[in-house]
């Protein structure tokens, strides 16, 4: 969908720190993290959100995210990873995929822009661990 920020990151118009895609879906780290290595995932087709995607595509995006979780939590060394649909920001299906260390870290209040320094770092580590 034109004028889609993730839309263009999922054809590639627009740059991310990419941390995995197979042909329908990304996953790449959020710029403003809550803590490193926040991580969303798409699907690369614009869906207005989670609950619209069919159920094939639906399992197959938590499969992912499955995936994901492992090296997301080795390479942050993070206690838990914790999940949020949410999409006050962004119309397009999204899972918000965070490592956290204690109770009530799961706040958008937290999130804060990141230097590209460091994403360009934690992603390295990550897909080191995938
Ligand atoms: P939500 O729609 O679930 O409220 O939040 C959308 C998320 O997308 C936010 O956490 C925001 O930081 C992230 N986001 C928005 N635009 C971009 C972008 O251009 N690149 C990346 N990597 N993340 C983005
Ligand atoms: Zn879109």
């Amino acid at each position: 969908m034109d004028n889609c920020i993730f839309c263009k990151i999922g054809n590639g118009a627009v740059p991310s720190e990419k941390l995995w895609e197979d042909d329908k879906f990304i996953a790449f780290l959020d710029i403003n993290p809550i803590n490193p290595g926040h991580t969303l995932i798409i699907p690369k087709g614009h869906v207005e959100n989670v609950f619209a995607m069919g159920e094939g595509d639906y399992a197959a995006m938590f499969a992912a995210v499955k995936k994901l979780s492992g090296p997301i939590q080795k390479a942050t060394g993070a206690r838990r990873i914790g999940l949020v649909i949410e999409g006050f920001l962004v119309p397009h299906a999204h899972v918000h995929i965070v490592p956290l260390n204690h109770g009530g870290e799961l706040s958008f209040s937290r999130a804060k822009k990141a230097e590209p320094g460091d994403l360009m770092e934690t992603g390295r580590r990550i897909r080191h661990h995938l």
